[in-house]
């Protein structure tokens, strides 16, 4: 009689009945990931071409997950979009902020050139909560100068309600903030939203930078990113160079700034503290 009365479960197949079923266990697992300190943050260097010198690292979230006593690295490709499904990226995106500029904070107390601590924030980190609040929170905690954070934003951030990302985008920027434009060149009306959304920087996608030396197309929008970026006084950072050539045709176009895995992959925080303690340059 119990199993008739739970008949409705039958009409699922058992393929989606398995999918779900895995997506609810990931979503289990994230809540108590947040709880149990799970998450992970690795940096990757950004280099100056002018000096060879590391000049920022961008913060990257990771997720050790303990499963079966093993631990595995999971991608923030893969529990990203399920953070934001269940509401939990904001609360995950302040961890990151404030243990990412935690180790800015400490990096300077060491002693090291101070460099640009870059942080990725997810469209409705900025739109719901009050990220700005957030920012001026995390600063005063860590102790970090405001000069040294950039925020790094996506296009698809400013689709609706612009007016409110536009009143929060010039409130971090008065905080002394500096924001960057992440992917640029992979979403529409890339060059109104330049002139609309007050950026001090455009990264230059990595599907262009790969299409550098592969097709003659992915030159050209790189050249013209970099004239147009010139032209409105923006800085501009290539990401994910891989190769000398991609390099080489980096600098000869005058780009001041790359990152990507011919210099370093991302690290965890100990590995990228003997980086900068070594002074490695391009
Ligand atoms: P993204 O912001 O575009 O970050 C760059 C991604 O490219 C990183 O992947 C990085 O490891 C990878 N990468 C760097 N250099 C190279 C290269 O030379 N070649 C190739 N093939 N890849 C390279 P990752 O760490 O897996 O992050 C993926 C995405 O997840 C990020 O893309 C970002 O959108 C998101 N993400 C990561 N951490 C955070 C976070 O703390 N908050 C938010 N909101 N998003 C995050
Ligand atoms: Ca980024
Ligand atoms: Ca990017
Ligand atoms: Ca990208």
């Amino acid at each position: 009689a119990k199993a008739k009365g739970r008949g409705n479960y039958q009409f699922f197949t058992p393929a989606l009945n398995i999918a779900a079923q895995q997506r609810l266990t990931v979503s289990n697992q994230l809540r108590q990931a947040l709880v149990r300190g799970e998450f992970v943050l690795y940096y990757q260097p950004q280099v100056s071409l002018r000096s060879g010198a590391i000049v920022g690292v961008e913060a990257l979230m990771r997720w050790k997950r303990c499963q079966h006593g093993k631990h595995d690295l999971v991608s923030p490709t893969h529990f990203i979009p399920i953070l934001e499904e269940i509401g939990l990226m904001a609360e995950a995106g302040k961890w990151v902020l404030r243990e990412a500029c935690m180790q800015a904070a400490a990096w300077q107390k060491m002693g090291l050139a101070p460099i640009r601590l870059a942080v990725n924030l997810s469209a409705r980190q900025f739109a719901g909560d009050d990220i700005v609040r957030t920012v001026i929170e995390v600063l005063d905690e860590s102790g970090l100068g405001p000069e040294w954070l950039e925020l790094e934003i996506t296009e698809s951030l400013m689709f609706d309600d612009s007016e409110r990302i536009i009143h929060a985008m010039h409130e971090l920027k008065r905080l002394g903030v500096s924001l960057s434009l992440d992917d640029f060149g992979t979403g529409y009306s890339s060059l109104s939203y330049l002139r609309r959304f007050p950026v001090d920087r455009v990264k230059i996608d990595r599907s262009f930078v790969q299409d550098l030396t592969t097709n003659a197309g992915g030159a050209d929008i790189v050249r013209s990113i970099l004239a147009l970026s010139q032209k409105l006084g923006l800085a501009a950072i290539a990401e994910g160079v891989e190769t000398e050539a991609q390099l080489g045709y980096l600098r000869q176009q005058g780009c001041a700034e790359i990152q990507g895995y011919l210099f370093s992959p991302p690290f965890p925080a100990e590995e990228m503290t003997l980086l900068l303690r070594s002074d490695r340059r391009i």
